[in-house]
């Protein structure tokens, strides 16, 4: 799906989205559910791209959902491999969150991959903007990218509305309601989740003012 002429939404990643953002360097945002590099890169190949065009690979948080073909398209690509420092030990598998996740982890088998860049305070990547909203997991970002917010599981979407991430995968309540709150004070027209189609912010994130 073309969100604009610099975004696609990745329908090979139907169920965790991931998204390509063709801005001063093409950019991944998330890489999906594991297994599924081989149609990603058959996606990218459709919008005109190689693997090696991707120069960054940026992961919103640790989930086996968001990097589940990042070690595979990491090598595919030769991109950079971006990830928030809290969530490092357990995108590498040194440590796990507790609760509900474990039993995912149990079922789900993934490919990790080895972070490169962790993001630093005010980070920018070309023109994306890096910004810190803990809570779902400990080091979880969005990005911001012009009238964009690309969420990650900050929030869902569902019929054209949006609701905060479940509770039972949530690390942190209170640090989650905060993020929420003070992603609200920034501009943005439109929101990607990865759960979820993306839609237009309108008066929608008013209720987590
Ligand atoms: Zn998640």
């Amino acid at each position: 799906m073309k969100i604009n002429d610099k975004v696609h939404l990745l329908e090979s990643t139907k169920g965790s989205y991931a998204y390509l953002v063709l801005g001063e360097e093409p950019v991944l945002i998330d890489t999906g559910n594991p297994n599924h590099d081989k149609q990603i890169v058959a996606e990218l190949a459709q919008l005109g791209l190689k693997p090696s065009n991707i120069a960054h690979i940026l992961l919103t948080h640790s989930d086996v959902d968001h990097i589940g073909n990042a070690k595979a398209l990491q090598a595919a690509s030769g991109a950079t491999l971006w990830a928030p420092q809290e969530d490092v030990p357990y995108i590498h598998g040194e440590k796990k969150l507790p609760g509900f996740r474990r039993i995912i982890g149990a079922t789900m088998k993934v490919d990790r991959p080895n972070v490169s860049h962790t993001y630093a305070a005010g980070q920018k990547i070309g023109d994306l903007e890096v910004i810190p909203t803990p809570g779902h997991t400990p080091g979880h970002i969005s990005i911001r990218y012009n009238d964009i917010l690309f969420t990650g599981d900050l929030i869902m979407t569902r019929a054209g509305r949006i609701k905060p991430a479940p509770g039972f995968l949530t690390w942190d309540k209170a640090a989650l309601q905060k993020s929420l709150r003070e992603v609200g004070h920034l501009t943005f027209d439109y929101v990607c989740p990865a759960h979820g189609r993306p839609v237009e912010r309108g008066n929608l994130w008013d209720a987590f003012l």
